[in-house]
């Protein structure tokens, strides 16, 4: 595939790496590529990042058909960049992109925009550890019709955005409240694709629960709200009496990459880790008698997220002493470790630019 370049002739500079926060600044360029379904994708660019001129009857704007991704770019200790598993996220673009009725990627093709697009950013991958060039790929429709259809255009884009240590302040521990009332989808909607609109429908119980004083909360299946399912924009993890519990991929769980990768450590380091439904009492049993070890929360942004308190029903629960666990702390070391490029990729995690 061609790309043209445009490079911009206003070049920005990277503010402070203790100020950049995230997903607050942004770099100099952005990769835009259309499609129709006449000519399928074409005239691959990046061009100077910018604004988007979007028809008002727009398919995104009216009927949210919109998915995205996200991924990191890390800078190692000799000043090479890196990708993190990046094959993975295009895969799941594809298959958010199935399910909403979105064009696929070609594999390569995406691949080769990734990665020739971060290379042209180079200079903004900050370098102290923990932070990062945090990448987001998204695509939406655009066809500019009001019926309801597939959508017949669309257009994919990646942007970046230096971002700050996730941990600037140290490792602590979140609390999280078990939502009860609002779920996030159901089995047969959308849950496993990355799509915009399961954010739309999750941020009223972010709100109220921050309003209690919790950072995230922990949504309950959407059916019987009885199955845990996974934590904000993280999957969930528990150590119960000795064997991590990680509920399986049951179509409204949105399958992480970072979720796949803890599974594949933990394996290797020796746990037992069991895919499979965890209701409520169950967890709720395992933190009454003391058998809940550790808990925490898994994703590209926080890498993994204590979490120390535990709300359901109106009472609170303390993890682990309101401390990072040892496997939690494990995990956390193995994947920075690989992630920038401090410990060896024994397995072929790594895509070095
Ligand atoms: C992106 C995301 C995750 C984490 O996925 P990673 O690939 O590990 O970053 C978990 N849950 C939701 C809802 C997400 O959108």
């Amino acid at each position: 595939m061609e790309i043209k370049i445009t490079k911009t002739t206003n070049p920005g500079v990277m503010p402070p790496e203790s100020q950049l926060g995230f997903g607050k600044v942004f770099t100099d360029h952005m990769f835009v590529m259309d499609w129709d379904s006449v000519n399928g994708w074409h005239d691959a660019r990046i061009v100077p990042f910018g604004r988007i001129d979007l028809h008002p009857a727009s398919t995104v704007l009216h009927y949210g058909a919109e998915i995205f991704e996200g991924l990191k770019a890390y800078r190692r200790a000799d000043g090479g960049v890196q990708l993190f598993r990046p094959m993975e996220n295009i895969r799941r673009m594809n298959n958010s992109a199935e399910r909403m009725c979105l064009p696929l990627l070609d594999e390569q093709d995406a691949f080769q925009a990734l990665t020739e697009f971060v290379k042209l950013e180079e200079k903004w991958v900050p370098k102290s550890f923990g932070t990062s060039l945090y990448l987001r790929p998204f695509m939406y429709g655009d066809d500019e019709v009001l019926g309801v259809h597939a959508v017949h255009r669309a257009t994919f884009m990646i942007i970046a955005s230096p971002s700050g240590s996730y941990y600037a302040e140290g490792i602590n521990p979140v609390k999280i409240m078990i939502e009860s009332e609002d779920v996030r989808t159901v089995r047969g909607g959308t849950g496993y694709a990355k799509c915009g609109g399961n954010y739309a429908a999750s941020t009223r119980a972010g709100e109220r629960a921050a309003l209690k004083g919790y950072s995230q909360v922990l949504w309950l299946d959407g059916v019987e709200r009885k199955y845990v399912e996974e934590v904000g924009a993280m999957n969930v993890m528990f150590k119960i009496d000795g064997e991590v519990v990680t509920p399986k991929l049951t179509g409204s769980i949105l399958p992480g990459i970072t979720r796949k990768s803890c599974i594949e450590v933990l394996k290797n380091l020796g746990y037992t880790v069991s895919e499979r439904l965890l209701s409520v009492e169950e967890l709720v049993s395992a933190m009454e008698s003391g058998k809940l070890e550790e808990a925490w929360g898994c994703g590209t942004a926080a890498v993994v997220s204590p979490i120390g308190k535990l709300a359901y029903a109106g009472k609170e629960y303390e993890v682990n002493g309101g401390k990072i666990g040892e496997v939690t702390q494990k995990l956390y070391d193995v994947l920075t470790g690989i992630q920038w490029g401090k410990l060896p990729d024994d397995y072929g995690w790594v895509y070095k630019l």
